[in-house]
């Protein structure tokens, strides 16, 4: 069995605290903490600490899904971007463009973030948030 230690930061959030990814054989085993770290000085809170448990989950989504009725349909990422395409058009060309509301992720990158507003901003509104914006 082949492992490594490998340091990261915590995907969770844009605080970067550092951590080292435990793996055995390719997979991800566990987690340890960074105490030389300079953010985190070998703390983590609570979503750092189970930030690791996600990625074998069995409830993790791995392609997306459309709502059908009560169900949700296994589609293509070409069909559920169609979708919401559709549906943003549909609402802008109705209701107008402040009737659409963009939540952006501290998951996503700061690139991935910047080209979400630039998005919400070529469809007509400002109505952007984002949950580190406190
Ligand atoms: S451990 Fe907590 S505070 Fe640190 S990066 Fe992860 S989510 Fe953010």
């Amino acid at each position: 069995m082949q492992r490594a230690s490998i340091a990261s930061i915590c995907p969770y959030c844009g605080v970067g605290c550092g951590l080292y990814i435990n793996t055995a054989d390719g997979k991800i085993t566990g987690l340890d903490y960074m105490t030389g770290h300079p953010v985190s000085e070998g703390a983590l809170c609570p979503k750092g600490n189970a930030s690791l448990d996600i990625v074998y989950h069995h409830d993790r989504l791995l392609y997306p899904v459309q709502r059908e009725g009560d169900c949700f349909e296994r589609v293509t990422w070409t069909e559920a971007l169609n979708t919401v395409s559709a549906r943003l058009s549909h609402i802008r060309a109705h209701s107008g463009p402040d009737a659409l509301g963009f939540l952006a992720s501290a998951k996503a990158t700061n690139e991935e973030n910047y080209l979400f507003q630039k998005l919400a901003r070529m469809l007509g509104t400002n109505n952007i948030d984002h949950c580190a914006r406190l």
